[in-house]
């Protein structure tokens, strides 16, 4: 059996731009405990670089910040208000939080154009022409305008990402989750992806992300978090978490892949 333990919410308030809470969150999968009492605060435009061995709750955490998984205890806030358990809440929530995969996901059947516009006419009932228009938009501003009207798998992998990132601006996501974004890519296609992240963290976006390039985590990433085993086990700036790692996790897994 496994320890539940009840979190109480704090009396204080949170810092005002305080964009994603996360207080003494737990989960398991059974026996296997995979978030370990995760205390996160995201600051509103903040750029969050999650990096950690492979296995060690990466894509679990940003899982449960839009709801793909409950939670065991603990509290996950988005702006101020505690993520609902499900229903139409939960639609709207998934709405405010995008989430961009290392599989692209995005619906086969349907032209790019129509992959950006129909969240927006199914979740936030936005007249077609008005999401279609804003989808080109998405898309220009993505790099792919002049793919709208074909379908995803006459797409590279990298214009698929893109068109998938798009697909998520279009909610007006107040966060972004990027799970490994470019795990799947052909090495050619990282560059052109990641360029479009970079320029997204320039506009502001609160922006988690999952991934092993390094490059990234120094140029955009405000923080750096380094997981293992399902805790936080040292956070710090990209300068200070490259230059000097604390943790010995940290120096064996930088040792490794640097
Ligand atoms: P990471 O993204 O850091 O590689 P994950 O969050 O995917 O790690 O997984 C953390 C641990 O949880 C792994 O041991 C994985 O096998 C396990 N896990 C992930 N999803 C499930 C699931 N749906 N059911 C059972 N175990 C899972
Ligand atoms: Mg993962």
């Amino acid at each position: 059996m496994t320890e539940v333990v009840v979190t109480k919410d704090k009396d204080s308030a949170p810092a005002a731009d305080a964009l994603v809470v996360l207080e003494n969150v737990n989960k398991h999968f059974g026996p296997l405990h995979v978030l370990q009492d995760i205390d996160l605060t995201i600051a509103r435009g903040e750029v969050v670089v999650v990096i950690g061995p492979s296995g060690s709750g990466k894509s679990t955490l940003c899982r449960t910040i839009n709801r793909l998984e409950t939670i065991d205890s603990g509290v996950i806030r988005i702006d101020g208000k505690p993520l609902p358990a499900e229903g139409r809440d939960l639609a709207r929530l998934r709405a405010e939080v995008g989430m961009v995969f290392q599989s692209f996901n995005l619906f086969a059947h349907k032209t790019v154009l129509q992959n950006v516009a129909l969240g927006q006419v199914k979740v936030r009932k936005v007249p077609r022409r008005e999401a279609e228009e804003k989808a080109r938009q998405l898309l220009d501003r993505v790099g792919v305008g002049n793919q709208a009207d074909k379908y995803p798998a006459q797409l590279s992998g990298g214009q698929q990402q893109r068109v998938a990132i798009a697909r998520a601006l279009a909610m007006d996501p107040k966060v972004m989750l990027f799970d490994e974004p470019t795990s799947a890519l052909d090495p050619e296609m990282i560059n052109e992806v990641l360029e479009v992240m970079q320029q997204l963290a320039r506009d502001g976006m609160t922006m988690v992300v999952v991934t092993h390039e390094m490059g990234f985590a120094r140029s955009a990433a405000n923080r750096v978090l380094f997981m293992a085993d399902g805790r936080i086990v040292e956070q710090a700036t990209p300068e200070q978490f490259f230059t000097a790692p604390k943790s010995d996790r940290a120096k064996d897994f930088l040792s490794k892949i640097l």
